[in-house]
C-alpha cells in the first residue's frame, strides 16, 4: 500500500500505474536482503532463486498456466517480440532455404503498436517476408471472426489482445479460438494480456494459446519487468543468447527486485478467488458515476465503445466541437490526469483504434481516456467526479458549453479578436464588451457550433457574417450561421452579397493610399472597411479593423487585417484555381502594403503550422518570393510574376494534407522561441525577481480558473492571462507597449509547449525580448480550486 500525499486525481492507469507498497516493499528486500544471484549455488543465491521461483508460481496460479512456461521479461513489448521472433524463426528453419509462397502474419488492427511493429520488424529482418495482414474489428471494437476463419489456414501467426487498452474492449477469446482452429490447429497464436490481468480471470492453460504477454507496470508493480508465457511443449528460441537464464529461453542475469515486485503483486491476486483485485461490481459502480458525472459536465459527450463488454476501469469518449487536446488541458488544469489513448502514441492526433471502429474523426481526434486502477478507492473517484464537474462548469463560464448564467460581470465580458481554430482552420470573432457587437469573419462549419455557442452566451448582436473570399473546397456556411443565428443577428447581416458584406454600410472611409472603401461601425472606437482585393479567388475582400479619424483611415492605425487566403504565414495564396486571379493577386499584393502598417495584424483564413497571425513586416522578411514582389526599388514586375507564380504553386503538394492547401507553404519555419531553462524548485526565485517583466499566461481561461497559488510562484497578484486563442488580438498592444517601454515578455504555461508557441509568434512580429518558461510551471505547483476534502492524504488502498 502507498500512501500518496497528493492533490492529483490519477485516471491514467492503463498507461502505468502507481507501485504497491507490497511491490515497493517486495523489491527493497530483493535489494536488501534477496541480493544474490539465482544462479549462484551458495545461500544468497538460493535465497535469491527462491524468490524468483516463488513468484513464477504466483504468475503461474494468477494466469492458470497449467504445465506452460513462464519466461521473466523486461515488460509485454519484449515478451511479443520472444513469441513473435520464435515463430518467424521456426517459420524459416520448416522453409529449410526453399524458397516459399508467403503466407500470413494477422494481428487485430486495434492492438498495441508493439504488436505490428514486431511482426514487420522481425519479418524483415529474418527475411521471412510474410505478408502481413490487419484483421478489421467492428463498431464495438470485435475482431471480425468470419475473416480469420477465412484466412486462420493461410496464416503461421495470428495475434489478437484479450483487453484493449484504448477502449477497454474485452475480446471474445471462446469466438477468436474457434475461429482460429476450425481452420488450423498449428498456427501460432498469441495473446497480448496486458489490460487483461488482475481485471479479468485468465486460464491460459485451459485454451489453445501459444503465447501471452503481461507487463508488471499496468498492475501496480514497477516498469521493467513483464513475462511470456508459452504454452505447453513449445520450444521457444532466444531472442537473447547468454547464461542460459530463464531455463535458456532469456539470457541474462534476472531483474530480481523487479520480479519480486511482480510476484508480490501475483501473491495478493493469487489469494483472491477470481484471480482479480476487486469483485467487478465495485468497478461498474466506480464506472457508473464517471459516467454520470461527464454526462452531466459535458451534455455533448458519446461514449466511444459499448460499455457492455468492456472492462468497467476504462471510459473513452468525446465531446463534440472540442479536441482531445482541449480537454486533456482542461482535465489536466483541474488536477485529473487522463490521456487521449495509448501513451506510445501520445504525439500524434487522432485514436488508430477508434478509426479501426470506423468511428468518424471528430470522435477519434476528440476522444479522451480515463483509466483507474482496479485498486483505485472510492475517495478517489468521488473526487474525480467532483473534478469533472468543475471542469464542465470552467467551460460554461468561458463560453465554451451552453451556460444558463446571464448576468456576466463586465470583466467576464469578451473583448476584442478571438481566433477559434480547427487543424489549419481559423474563423475570426471580433467582440465589443461595451455594445456587445460582434462580427464573424471566414466561418468554417467545424468551428460554427463554437462560434454560436460564444456569442449566445455573450448575448452578442452580430453586425455581420463575413467570406473574404468565395472557398473553392468547401461552401461557407455563412447563410447557414445567420440563419441559426437568426434572433442575434442585425437586419445588416442577413444580406444578400455574395460574401456577407451589409448592403446599407455606415459611409465610405479614405484610405491610406487615397481611395476610399465602404465601412461599418463596430465599436466606439473601431470601424471595418472592406476593400476588394482579389487573386486567391476572383472576387476576394480584405476586411481593415481601424480607428477613423477625420474620415480616413491611416495605415497605423489599422490594428488589423482580415486578409483571407492572400498572405499566409509562410506564404501567399494559390492562384492556380479556375477562379483565381492571378493578375488580380499581384495588384492586391502591390496595393496592401500601401493600406496598412509593417506591423499591422494579419489574420488569415488558414494557419498551416501552428503560427497564428502574423504581420507584412514579418512575412516580408522571411519569405523572399513576396519581398521581391514588394520591394521599393526593383520589385518584381507583372510579367515576372506572372511567368514565377505557377511555378510556385506547382510546388505545393496536397497529397500530405488532408486538405486542400491555399497557400504556397515553406517547410515550418524553424521557430526561436528563446526558452527559459529554470531549475525544478527555483521558479519562485525567479518570478519574484521580475516584478518589473510582463509575465503572460497563455492558458485558456478555463484552465486558468483552475491556476494555482500564485504566491507560491513568487507573484503578489496573478499574471494576465492571454489565452493563445487571444493573442493574435492582443498583439497590436503588446507591440506598441513593447516598442515604447522595451519591457521584456515571458510567457509560461503548464508544460512549456503553448508558452513556447506565444514566445515564437511575438518573436516573429518583432517583439524581441519575448521569452517563454521551457518546461512550464507543471514541476513547481500544486492545484488550487480543487475539492479540500480529497487533501487528506489520499490513495490509501
Ligand atoms: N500491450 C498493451 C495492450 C499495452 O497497453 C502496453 C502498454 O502500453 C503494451 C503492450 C506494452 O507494454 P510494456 O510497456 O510493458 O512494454
Amino acid at each position: 500500500m502507498i500512501a500518496r500525499k497528493s492533490t492529483e486525481i490519477y485516471l491514467d492507469a492503463n498507461a502505468t500505474t502507481p507501485v504497491l507498497d507490497v511491490a515497493a516493499n517486495a523489491a527493497r528486500e530483493a535489494m536488501e536482503f534477496s541480493y544474490g544471484n539465482p544462479s549462484s549455488k551458495h545461500v544468497s543465491g538460493l535465497k535469491a532463486r527462491y524468490m524468483l521461483e516463488s513468484a513464477r508460481d504466483s504468475v503461474r496460479d494468477v494466469l492458470g498456466c497449467g504445465n506452460g512456461q513462464i519466461v521473466f521479461t523486461s515488460g509485454a513489448t519484449e515478451a511479443i517480440q520472444m513469441g513473435v521472433f520464435s515463430t518467424l524463426c521456426h517459420v524459416r528453419d520448416q522453409r529449410d532455404g526453399e524458397p516459399a509462397t508467403p503466407r500470413l502474419l494477422m494481428y487485430g488492427a486495434t492492438e498495441h503498436k508493439a504488436v505490428p511493429q514486431a511482426i514487420k520488424h522481425w519479418n524483415r529482418l529474418l527475411n521471412i517476408n510474410n505478408k502481413v495482414v490487419e484483421i478489421p474489428v467492428d463498431q464495438n471494437g470485435q475482431l471480425d471472426c468470419d475473416f480469420i476463419a477465412q484466412h486462420a489456414a493461410d496464416a503461421d501467426l495470428i495475434c489478437t489482445m484479450a483487453v484493449n487498452n484504448e477502449t477497454g474492449v474485452i475480446t471474445d477469446l471462446n469466438a477468436v479460438e474457434k475461429a482460429i482452429r476450425d481452420q488450423n490447429s498449428e498456427v501460432m497464436w498469441l495473446v497480448d494480456c496486458v489490460q487483461a490481468v488482475g481485471k479479468n480471470r485468465l486460464k491460459l492453460a485451459d485454451t489453445t494459446i501459444d503465447y501471452a504477454a503481461a507487463s508488471g507496470h499496468k498492475i501496480y508493480a514497477p516498469k521493467g519487468i513483464g513475462l511470456l508465457y508459452v504454452r505447453e511443449n513449445l520450444t521457444l528460441v532466444p531472442m537473447m543468447a547468454g547464461g542460459g537464464q530463464e531455463q535458456g529461453a532469456r539470457g541474462g542475469t534476472e531483474n530480481l527486485p523487479g520480479v519480486a515486485a511482480f510476484g508480490a503483486v501475483m501473491a495478493q491476486l493469487a489469494a483472491s478467488e477470481t484471480r482479480t483485485f476487486v469483485e467487478d461490481s465495485v468497478l461498474q459502480g466506480y464506472r457508473k458515476q464517471f459516467i454520470d458525472a461527464l454526462t452531466e459536465a459535458f451534455p455533448k459527450i458519446v461514449f466511444n465503445a459499448p460499455l457492455e463488454g468492456s472492462v468497467p476501469t476504462t471510459v473513452n469518449f468525446s465531446v463534440k466541437g472540442f479536441a482531445s487536446s482541449e480537454l486533456l488541458d482542461l482535465f489536466d488544469a483541474a488536477g485529473i490526469r487522463a490521456s487521449a489513448g495509448s501513451a506510445c502514441g501520445s504525439a500524434v492526433v487522432g485514436s488508430y483504434v477508434l478509426e479501426a471502429m470506423g468511428l468518424p474523426a471528430w470522435q477519434s481526434d476528440g476522444a479522451v481516456r480515463l483509466s483507474f486502477g482496479p485498486l483505485t478507492h472510492q475517495s478517489e473517484i468521488d473526487a474525480g467526479c467532483l473534478r469533472i464537474h468543475q471542469a464542465g462548469q470552467a467551460l460554461c463560464d468561458s463560453c465554451l458549453l451552453p451556460s444558463s448564467k446571464t448576468d456576466w460581470a463586465k470583466d467576464e465580458k469578451l473583448d476584442g479578436l478571438i481566433q477559434l481554430k480547427n487543424g489549419s482552420m481559423c474563423t475570426w470573432l471580433l467582440m465589443d464588451s461595451e455594445t456587445g457587437n460582434c462580427l464573424v469573419v471566414d466561418p468554417f462549419e467545424e468551428l460554427s457550433e463554437r462560434a454560436e455557442a460564444l456569442i449566445r452566451c455573450q448575448k452578442s448582436k452580430v453586425l455581420a457574417v463575413l467570406d473574404s473570399h468565395a472557398h473553392v473546397d468547401h461552401d461557407s456556411p455563412r447563410k447557414m450561421l445567420v440563419k441559426v443565428l437568426d434572433d442575434v443577428v442585425t437586419e445588416d447581416a442577413k444580406t444578400e452579397d455574395e460574401l456577407g458584406w451589409p448592403e446599407k454600410p455606415a459611409g465610405d472611409v479614405e484610405l491610406a493610399d487615397g481611395t476610399r472603401a465602404p465601412y461599418i461601425n463596430f465599436s466606439a472606437k473601431l470601424i471595418v472597411a472592406q476593400v476588394e482585393l482579389p487573386g486567391h479567388t476572383q472576387i476576394g475582400r480584405v476586411y481593415l479593423v481601424g480607428t477613423m479619424r477625420d474620415n480616413k483611415l491611416a495605415a497605423e492605425d489599422v490594428e488589423f487585417v482580415f486578409s483571407g487566403d492572400m498572405i499566409l504565414m509562410g506564404g501567399i495564396g494559390r492562384t492556380d484555381f479556375p477562379c483565381s486571379d492571378i493578375n488580380g493577386m499581384f495588384d492586391s499584393l502591390r496595393r496592401l502594403p500601401k493600406l496598412i502598417s509593417p506591423t499591422t495584424v494579419l489574420c488569415p483564413t488558414h494557419d498551416y503550422n501552428n503560427e497564428f497571425s502574423t504581420t507584412l513586416e514579418s512575412e516580408r522578411s522571411t519569405n523572399p518570393f513576396l519581398s521581391s514582389i514588394l520591394c521599393d526599388v526593383t520589385p518584381m514586375t507583372l510579367e515576372e510574376f506572372l511567368e514565377r507564380k505557377p511555378t510556385v504553386d506547382a510546388g505545393i503538394s496536397d497529397a500530405t494534407n488532408s486538405e486542400l492547401v491555399c497557400g504556397m507553404i515553406k517547410e515550418p519555419r524553424s521557430g526561436n522561441s528563446e526558452a527559459i531553462e529554470i531549475a525544478r524548485g527555483e521558479l519562485k526565485a525567479f518570478f519574484a525577481e521580475r516584478k518589473q517583466s510582463w509575465i503572460i499566461d497563455v492558458r485558456e481561461p478555463h484552465e486558468f480558473s483552475f491556476a494555482q497559488d500564485w504566491s507560491e510562484l513568487g507573484f503578489d497578484e496573478p499574471p494576465q492571462n492571454v489565452p493563445l486563442t487571444r493573442l493574435s488580438g492582443f498583439l497590436p498592444t503588446l507591440i506598441k507597449e513593447t516598442q515604447t517601454s522595451g519591457r521584456e515578455v515571458i510567457f509560461l504555461c503548464r508544460s512549456g509547449r503553448r508558452s513556447g508557441v506565444a514566445a515564437e509568434i511575438a518573436r516573429r512580429v518583432g517583439i524581441s525580448n519575448a521569452r517563454h518558461v521551457s518546461g512550464g510551471i507543471a514541476l513547481n505547483v500544486t492545484t488550487k480550486g480543487v475539492a479540500d476534502e480529497w487533501a487528506q492524504p489520499g490513495y490509501m488502498i
